[in-house]
C-alpha cells in the first residue's frame, strides 16, 4: 500500500482516533455526536492540530462545531442554485457552467479533509444531493463544445481518484483540439502531500502544449510543511503550476497577521497566491463568515504595499454568475480634468496627469 493509501485508509474521523491525538473539549464532542456530518481528517493534517487549544486555525478546519446547526444567512440547495444546475441549458451533472469559454468538471464527491467550512457541504459532507459521476459523458460534453478552452477538474478531492483514472482524464481533455489548459482544484498537496507520488507525476508532468494548472487550498500558514514543500516542489518539477486560492475564515486567517503570513510563506514554498474567496452563503457556515469587506480591508492594511508583489492574491466571492472581484477601492482619492489624486498604502497621496480619452 502506498502512504498516501494508508493516509485515507487510516483517516482520523473518529472520537476514539481523536483522542489519541489532542485533547477534545465537551463541545467538540457533542457537536460530533449531535451534528451528525461527515467529518475527518488525514493522520498527517490531524498531526498539525493544537493538542490542547481549540482555536487552533487547523482544528476549527476539522472538528464539527456546534455552530453548524445554526443557520440564519445561507441558503438552501445552495449548489444548485450557485453553478446554475436548474438552467435551460442541458448539461451532465459533472459539468458546472458560469462561463462561456470555461467550466467546471465535478468528479468525486471524496475528500482528503472534510472541511468545516465547504461550501460544496451538500455534496462532500451531508451527501444529500448526489450526482452522477460519469467522466465519459461529461467529455463527450465538453468535446461537443469547441467554446471551451479552459477545464477546471474539481470534486471533492480529483486527485484522490486513481492514477489510472486521472491520466485517462488528462488525456482524453489533451486529446480535444479546443482545449487549451487543464485545471485541478485540490487540496491535496496541503492536506496529503504523500499523494504527490512519482505514478502521479506521471500522469500529470511533462512537457505538452496543454499545461495543467493546479490551485490548492491552504488557509493559514500553520497548514504549511516541509512535505508540502516538497510536494509543490514535485509538482513544479514536473511541469504543473501550482497556486492558491484561500478562503477568509473568521477566527482563522482574518487577522493581519495571519493573513500576511499566510501569503508570505506560501510564496517560500512557491506556491503563487491566486484568489482568496469570501466565505460562500452555504447553509450551516454562518460562524466562518466575515462581513463583506474584510478581506478588501486585510489586502489594503496587510498585503498591498506591506509585503512583496507576488504574495497578493485577487479577492473575490464565488456567485452564481461567476467571481466578481471585492479588491480595495482607495487607490483614487479624487480625479479632475487635470489629474488624478493617488493615495498609497500607507495614506500618502502623489497625482498622476489626467490625459483625456
Ligand atoms: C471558479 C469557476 C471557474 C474558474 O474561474 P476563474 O476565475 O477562471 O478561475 C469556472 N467555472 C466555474 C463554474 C467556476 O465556479
Ligand atoms: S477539500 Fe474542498 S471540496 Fe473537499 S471538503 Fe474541503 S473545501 Fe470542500
Amino acid at each position: 500500500m502506498e502512504k498516501w493509501q494508508y493516509q485515507m485508509q487510516n483517516q482520523i474521523n473518529t472520537i476514539d482516533k481523536l483522542v489519541e491525538i489532542i485533547n477534545i473539549t465537551d463541545a467538540e464532542r457533542e457537536a460530533i455526536i449531535t451534528t451528525n456530518t461527515k467529518w475527518g481528517t488525514t493522520p498527517y493534517f490531524a498531526q498539525l492540530m493544537d493538542r490542547d487549544n481549540p482555536d487552533c486555525p487547523i482544528r476549527k478546519q476539522v472538528i464539527p462545531s456546534l455552530k453548524e446547526k445554526e443557520n440564519r444567512y445561507g441558503i438552501d440547495n445552495y449548489l444548485v442554485y450557485k453553478e446554475n444546475r436548474s438552467t435551460v441549458e442541458k448539461r451532465p451533472d459533472t459539468i458546472a457552467r458560469q462561463y462561456h469559454d470555461r467550466i467546471a468538471f465535478t468528479v468525486m464527491h471524496i475528500c482528503a479533509n472534510y472541511c468545516r467550512h465547504c461550501f460544496r457541504k451538500e455534496l462532500v459532507v451531508d451527501e444529500s444531493l448526489q450526482l452522477r459521476f460519469d467522466i465519459d459523458e461529461g467529455l463527450d460534453w465538453i468535446r461537443d463544445h469547441a467554446e471551451i478552452r479552459d477545464v477546471l477538474i474539481t470534486g471533492g478531492d480529483p486527485l484522490l481518484l486513481p492514477d489510472e483514472k486521472i491520466a485517462y482524464l488528462v488525456n482524453k481533455l489533451r486529446e480535444i483540439p479546443h482545449i487549451e489548459i487543464i485545471r485541478f482544484g485540490s487540496r491535496v498537496p496541503i492536506v496529503l502531500p504523500q499523494r504527490i507520488t512519482k505514478d502521479l507525476l506521471k500522469a500529470l508532468g511533462g512537457f505538452h502544449k496543454v499545461p495543467i494548472w493546479l490551485n490548492t487550498q491552504c488557509n493559514h500558514a500553520k497548514e504549511i510543511t516541509e512535505h508540502t514543500a516538497k510536494a509543490v516542489y514535485d509538482l513544479l518539477t514536473c511541469g504543473v503550476n501550482v497556486g492558491n486560492q484561500a478562503v477568509l475564515l473568521k477566527g482563522i486567517n482574518d487577522d493581519r497577521e495571519s493573513f500576511k503570513t499566510l501569503h508570505q510563506k506560501l510564496l517560500t514554498i512557491r506556491v503563487r497566491p491566486y484568489y482568496v474567496f469570501y466565505c460562500e452563503p452555504a447553509p450551516g457556515i454562518d460562524h466562518f463568515r466575515t462581513p463583506v469587506e474584510k478581506g478588501a480591508e486585510l489586502i489594503r492594511d496587510a498585503l498591498r504595499g506591506h509585503t512583496t508583489g507576488l504574495a497578493q492574491p485577487m479577492y473575490v466571492v464565488a456567485t452564481n454568475m461567476g467571481k466578481i472581484p471585492l479588491m480595495p477601492d482607495y487607490y483614487i482619492q479624487d480625479k479632475n480634468s487635470d489629474s488624478y489624486t493617488l493615495r498609497n498604502y500607507r495614506g500618502c497621496v502623489t497625482t498622476l496627469p489626467n490625459i483625456p480619452r
